[in-house]
């Protein structure tokens, strides 16, 4: 059976008029779903009876279940959810002075292989359906009752690998009849999957993309991201370069340090030139540690030196210490839990 969570309000106003029913009722329904968190029909008040009957006939609402909840020192919280097939994903919770940002996952593992990734080492279970990608969201508003500000999808899985699904858990999300959250507070993280940021870009909304860089060079992108033998450097940048012109939003590159691998002094100065020539801005993240992985993150000093380096060599860049590491929810850590 269809969740009716799985449709976007175009989608529902279709479903509803091959019902026979007018189209105000699909808005009617997103509004008992997305703003009053309806869990099953019968809490559709302004649907006569033998109609919440036949939606109950034609469609399922699904739920996501909270498995465990932990929390790090730094107050960031990771949520474990399992879903109706048993499968688990996980949302981190973030919290600073000025928002609560939900960190979504998108699938459960991820097929990129990046070399430095839990969700990578996982390997790919399966794409999340839109509902279970903003039945995350809807879990911490709904039922924990969080003010969330922002979303960023960077969590498990690579988002623009499951397009169909994230372009419609964004208009859902987005709607003003669904959950009515701005473009603009939503991020995108990607590997690089160059057709999918085109893809994204026309969609037409001002979402901020995120390109996880990791290395200046090909030749070491290519040793630590596969993706990267598929979308050379030169097309990333030139989908990256796109996406903010056409669509007006900065981009943003994260790079993760890892000591003796991208960290010198020469690095710094060919990662400055390509963020100076996207008029983009940087993220270092220090490498979470991830068991098994013969990685490090350099010392704390080194990586002010490389943030110097990108300064000096006219860059925007900040250092982020990535949170709740003790807990394993921190950038890459993420790798759900197996069956
Ligand atoms: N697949 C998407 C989004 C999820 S990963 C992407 O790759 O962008 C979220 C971010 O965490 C990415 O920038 C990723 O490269 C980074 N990351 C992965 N493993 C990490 C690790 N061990 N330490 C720090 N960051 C890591
Ligand atoms: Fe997948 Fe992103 Fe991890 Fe790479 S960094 S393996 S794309 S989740």
């Amino acid at each position: 059976m269809t969740d009716i969570k799985d449709l976007t309000l175009d989608e529902l106003r279709n479903e509803m008029s091959a019902l026979g029913e007018p189209p105000y009722r699909a808005v009617q329904a997103f509004t008992r779903l997305y703003k009053r968190g309806a869990l099953c029909f019968d809490q559709f008040a302004e649907f006569p009876k033998p109609l919440r009957e036949k939606m109950a006939g034609r469609f399922a609402i699904g739920r996501l279940e909270l498995e465990g909840v932990f929390e790090a020192r730094d107050q960031t919280r990771k949520y474990l959810f399992r879903l109706a097939d048993g499968e688990f994903i996980e949302s981190v919770l973030i919290t600073s002075s000025s928002r609560q940002t939900v960190c979504l996952s998108t699938q459960v593992g991820c097929k990129f292989g990046c070399v430095f990734c839990a969700s990578g080492r996982r390997g790919f279970v399966r794409d999340l359906t839109p509902s279970e990608i903003t039945g995350q969201v809807l879990y911490l508003r709904d039922i924990l009752e969080i003010g969330l500000t922002n979303v960023v999808f960077m969590g498990m899985g690579e988002p623009l690998d499951n397009l169909l699904n994230l372009e419609k858990a964004v208009r859902i999300l987005n709607a003003p009849e669904g959950l009515g959250l701005a473009a603009r507070r939503m991020t995108v993280s990607t590997s690089g999957l160059v057709p999918g940021i085109e893809r994204l870009g026309a969609m037409g909304l001002p979402i901020n993309l995120s390109i996880s860089l990791h290395a200046p060079t090909d030749a070491q992108r290519n040793r630590l991201m596969p993706v990267n033998k598929k979308y050379p450097l030169v097309v990333l940048l030139r989908a990256g370069e796109e996406y903010r012109t056409k669509g007006g939003r900065m981009i943003t590159f994260e790079y993760v340090l890892l000591a003796g691998v991208n960290d010198t002094a020469g690095d710094a100065e060919r990662l400055a030139r390509i963020v100076r020539r996207l008029r983009a801005k940087v993220n270092l993240i220090p490498f979470s540690p991830i068991p098994g992985l013969e990685f490090a993150p350099p010392s704390e000093a080194a990586q002010l030196r490389f943030l110097q380096a990108l300064e000096k060599g006219g860059a925007r860049a900040t250092l982020r210490q990535s949170k709740g590491k003790d807990i394993q929810a921190a950038c890459g850590q993420l790798a759900g839990r197996a069956r």
